[in-house]
């Protein structure tokens, strides 16, 4: 990209210079005013390149409404828009509601932040010394005199945690002011010494006093079980600008450690104040992130939403809130994404800091032995040779040579040596900084499809803090196969360069044989670890995009090498008309997809998020493609738009309607049943998921879920159901699937609803019965192919389980027959001991009996 601007505005670096003129009001005068991403982000490289510049030139206008001011510039004339420029929008003006936090209710669970469509509401897990300390450098940069203070920063952290009363707790000065008044009478400071500590005391207390910290469990209780030391406070931060005002975190806060407010401008300097001291906090450290995302107890999402890394995957708010429900599930990607790449990254790092070091230590060692060791004098001569000028190692060698002394060097070799090193150098710096400051993306990826994801569309706003694509027209399997070649193409140039890194550290590597060898590398000869080293290519889709064209496009690139990622977003909730039709395509799809054993395949939502992280997780992992089909609520296609969508989220996998499964064709094994897996599905043996219905007077029925009740929930759907009163001649649609055709024609199919008053019956339409039955015979394929349903794979269950049994038989049989040998040797052994010892003290006794006789 950057060599096409170079290449169509050669002046662009000289000439792209800001618009604005000393005096002018410049948007990026006051630092704390700039949108997050720009104190965020390093923001190096070429002016055009730059996220600062974009804002200042392009985005501003669009933020403050003043389009007209715009200028020409290479931003404008190219359709790229810099990661994470979302965030410039402040959407402040529009909400009429904030969150306010009640630090003494939170149990820290995480689900108000996974859950926050706009990444507005990033947490934070800090031990008391590192949150002291930050306040003091905050402090200090503000000119304030912390001096005296910070040697004791360390006791007073230790101090802090004895001073905790929990129900006392809702800032972080409710905890340090009794832990600093208990310091301060322990080391018996008085005079002038109190009054500066304290003054100092204070300063820092200005700076975070008002941080609303929580007391949890999770991040403080259980640590200190296991030492004294442990223990970390847990906050949240609403960050100013991006948060709507929403309330989804409120409601799905179960504890109410949430609630919503009117605005003010006092809670509105309050957020502000506070998300500006959590920009300056250290991220949640590794090890509690590490801890809790091995916790079964806690939930993987969450985990690693703790660390700002991946939180901010993701930024900024959108002007509509109808699209929450895609925007929560995107973030869960990116995040995922960047949790499954960022180890590989760290793995090639390492691996090239190793190559650099060893090189170069070899470089130096063949410099020094070509040196004379002990024999200075030709040395000297050629020094003086140089006549103040530098002469290179090479000159100083030849010199060497030249008067005998018998140490060569391979100048060829040593400069190929050396620029391997200098290479290497650069690939590193490709990852962790290159021209913007923060290394290469993470994975790439590509918005395809005609009418996918407005939201994520709207200029000059990208959500994304990886390079995406957003691809109008013609075909984005292609346009995504062009991405993923061209990162092919540079990271295959890297691994050559490793490689031939290793050979010539040993000093194996022959220009000859190995130069072409390693040229020709291609991505089939790459080891797994190589392959790793290849960002993933998302490719993000709306299912209903997708025609059966669509379908065979996917299904070529699905049945390709290359590790491409394919996110479908499936809102399940089509027209009357077509529904029965995409219900068939998308299964048959997904069917295709798995029979060429060649791809990933996943089915999931956020109706079970334990069971999608771990599902995208897996499949971003694989060197191999992956295809995710995944559930999200589009609000305006249900009834209640104001219903929680985590609800809808539920319905659609309890109905059936969108079972979870996964399939992944790694795990070996002839049968199909031995790779899927449908782990995320409540009654899995079943053919419906029973659930307890609230049926009024606190009573509960048992009702067997069906696509019926899911299709009830749709705007679309509504006219198909009619209410009905309960006659001999109605049954339950479960119960009507059951029946035979004949059978069908004397009774009514019908689906109850729990109100008040108790029941109330809808009678279904002929096409509603006739996709349910559909979704019923489509569940029982997929139990089929898993195992869970035909004979044949019970009846291989049972052998398998009798095979097992009898050889846990014979080994049990086995272990007794040697445990009772060992026991009988063992007591053998003992009686002889015993044996012994009885016979050495008869003996001593009868040696002492005789010494008395013959005494
Ligand atoms: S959802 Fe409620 S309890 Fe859980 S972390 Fe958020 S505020 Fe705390
Ligand atoms: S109100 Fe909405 S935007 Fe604001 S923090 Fe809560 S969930 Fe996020």
């Amino acid at each position: 990209l950057l060599q096409q601007i170079q290449s169509h505005y050669p002046d662009a670096r000289e000439d792209s210079k800001s618009v604005y003129k000393a005096g002018d009001k410049n948007p990026l005068k006051t630092f704390h005013d700039l949108p997050m991403a720009i104190r965020r982000y390093k923001d190096k490289g070429a002016n055009f390149t730059k996220l600062s510049r974009f804002y200042v030139d392009t985005a501003f206008f669009y933020a403050h409404d003043e389009q007209e001011e715009l200028v020409a510039d290479p931003f404008t004339a190219v359709p790229v828009v810099p990661g994470a420029s979302a965030s410039f929008f402040n959407h402040s003006i529009k909400r009429n509601q904030l969150p306010v936090f009640n630090p003494r209710n939170c149990t820290g669970c995480g689900d108000c932040f996974v859950h926050c469509p706009h990444s507005a509401l990033p947490p934070i897990v800090i031990g008391f010394e590192q949150l002291l300390k930050t306040a003091a450098n905050i402090a200090t940069s503000k000119g304030k005199l912390i001096l005296k203070f910070s040697p004791v920063i360390k006791n007073l952290a230790k101090l802090a945690g004895k001073f905790i009363k929990e129900k006392d707790v809702e800032n972080a000065q409710d905890i340090l002011i009794p832990a600093f008044e208990n310091l301060s009478t322990q080391m018996k400071w008085d005079g002038e010494k109190l009054e500066i500590l304290r003054t100092e005391f204070n300063a820092i207390l200005d700076e975070i006093g008002a941080m609303p910290m929580a007391i949890t469990d999770t991040f403080y209780k259980l640590p200190r079980l296991i030492s004294k030391d442990n223990g970390e406070l847990f906050s949240l931060a609403i960050n100013p600008s991006a948060c709507t005002g929403c309330s989804i975190c409120a409601q799905v806060c179960e504890e109410e450690a949430l609630s919503m407010q009117t605005k003010d401008e006092k809670r509105e300097s309050e957020i502000k104040h506070q998300f500006a001291i959590w920009e300056k906090l250290p991220d949640t450290s590794g090890e509690t992130i590490n801890r809790l995302y091995h916790d079964k107890d806690y939930s993987s999402l969450s985990a690693l939403f703790l660390s700002r890394n991946y939180y901010m995957t993701m930024t900024g708010a959108s002007n509509s809130e109808l699209h929450n429900p895609y925007k929560i599930l995107l973030h869960v990607i990116t995040a995922t994404a960047e949790a499954v790449v960022q180890p590989k990254i760290i793995s090639q790092l390492k691996s090239l800091d190793k190559l650099i070091h060893d090189l170069s230590e070899q470089i130096h060692k063949k410099l020094s032995s070509a040196l004379p060791k002990d024999n200075f004098e030709e040395l000297s001569k050629s020094l003086r040779k140089a006549n103040g000028e530098i002469n290179t190692v090479e000159e100083m060698v030849q010199d060497m040579s030249a008067a005998g002394h018998d140490h060569y060097i391979d100048s060829v070799d040593l400069s190929r040596k050396v620029d391997l090193v200098e290479d290497l150098k650069k690939i590193k710096w490709t990852l962790t900084e290159g021209p913007t400051g923060v290394g290469r993306s993470r994975y790439g990826f590509l918005l395809g499809g005609a009418q996918s994801m407005d939201w994520a569309r709207e200029f000059p706003a990208n959500h994304f803090s990886n390079p995406l694509v957003i691809h109008w027209s013609g075909s984005a399997p292609q346009q995504s196969l062009g991405l993923f070649y061209g990162h092919l193409r540079h990271t295959i140039e890297y691994v050559k360069k490793m490689r031939q890194a290793v050979l010539e550290i040993k000093d194996g590597y022959d220009p000859e044989t190995n130069f072409k060898e390693i040229s020709a590398l291609d991505w089939d000869q790459l080891t797994i670890e190589e392959k790793k080293y290849i960002p993933p290519i998302l490719l993000i889709a709306e299912r209903s995009d997708l025609n059966q064209g669509g379908w065979n496009d996917l299904n070529k690139l699905l049945a390709g090498n290359y590790p491409i990622k394919v996110i479908l977003m499936d809102h399940m909730a089509s027209s009357v008309k077509s529904s029965l039709a995409e219900i068939n395509q998308t299964f048959s799809g997904l069917l295709s997809v798995m029979s060429t054993k060649n791809a990933f395949v996943f089915q999931g939502g956020m109706g079970d998020s334990e069971h999608l992280f771990s599902g995208l997780m897996d499949g971003m992992d694989k060197p191999f493609p992956a295809l995710f089909n995944l559930y999200a609520t589009k609000m305006d296609k249900h009834n209640n738009a104001n219903l929680s969508w985590s609800l809808y989220a539920s319905l659609v996998l309890n109905s059936r309607a969108f079972p979870s499964l996964r399939y992944d064709p790694s795990i070996n094994g002839s049968f199909l049943s031995g790779a899927i897996e449908l782990e995320g599905n409540r009654n899995k043996f079943k053919d419906w998921v029973e659930e307890e219905l609230n049926v009024g007077n606190d009573d509960t029925i048992s009702y067997k879920v069906s696509w019926a009740d899911w299709a009830f929930t749709q705007k679309q759907w509504r006219e198909k159901f009619e209410a009905i009163e309960l006659k001999n001649d109605v049954i339950l649609l479960t119960d009507f699937l059951q029946l035979d055709q004949r059978a069908r024609k004397s009774v009514i199919p019908a689906i109850l609803r729990g109100v008040a008053e108790g029941v109330k019956y809808y009678t279904v339409s002929p096409e509603v019965v006739e996709i349910s039955e559909t979704v019923l015979s489509n569940w029982n394929t997929i139990q089929e192919l898993a195992g869970l349903r035909t004979e044949f794979p019970l009846k291989l269950k049972e052998e398998v389980e009798k095979k097992l049994q009898s050889r846990y038989l014979k080994a049990e049989a086995e272990l007794k027959r040697k445990y009772d040998e060992q026991l009988k040797n063992q007591e053998a052994a003992q009686a002889e001991i015993m044996r012994q010892k009885l016979k050495d003290k008869l003996l001593s006794l009868s040696l002492m009996a005789n010494r008395k006789v013959k005494s």
